[in-house]
């Protein structure tokens, strides 16, 4: 079972979408208002979060970027889920920080397997996990 943590204005959507993770056996906490969503992940500590792009007051591209950059979150991958994926979009999103989109209408098969994708491949690399002086593993004076 996983954390997930789910950013989507639609009401529909949400509902849909945290029903379809509780069914595979997830725990699903779904956050309306992007401006709460940042507060929600730091405390729900998700294995996974899940948004929408267009979004009132905070869009997607702007909470992907806060996630990437809080110091909490930044390893916690992201799925965006958007209606309107024009040429480019795949990029910016991506740029944004999404380690996967799926475009909605969803398709059920393509969102569930998207997000189990995810959950196994596990923590985002962010390049900063890496000590910055690795000292050999035998430094210890005995
Ligand atoms: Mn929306």
């Amino acid at each position: 079972m996983a954390k997930i943590l789910v950013v989507e204005d639609n009401a529909l959507n949400i509902k849909l979408f945290c029903d379809l993770l509780m069914a595979h056996g997830h725990d699903a906490q779904p956050v309306t208002d992007s401006r709460d969503a940042l507060s929600a992940a730091r405390s729900f500590a998700p294995d996974l979060i899940i948004t929408d792009i267009q979004l009132p007051h905070l869009s997607g591209i702007e909470l992907m970027q806060l996630v990437r950059s809080d110091d909490q979150l930044a390893d916690v991958p992201i799925m965006a889920v958007t209606a309107y994926a024009a040429q480019g979009d795949d990029e910016r999103i991506r740029a944004a920080g999404a380690q996967s989109y799926v475009s909605k209408p969803i398709s059920v098969a393509r969102f569930v397997e998207a997000v189990e994708q995810l959950l196994e491949a596990g923590r985002v690399d962010t390049g900063q996990n890496e000590p910055a002086f690795p000292g050999p593993a035998d430094s210890k004076p005995s």
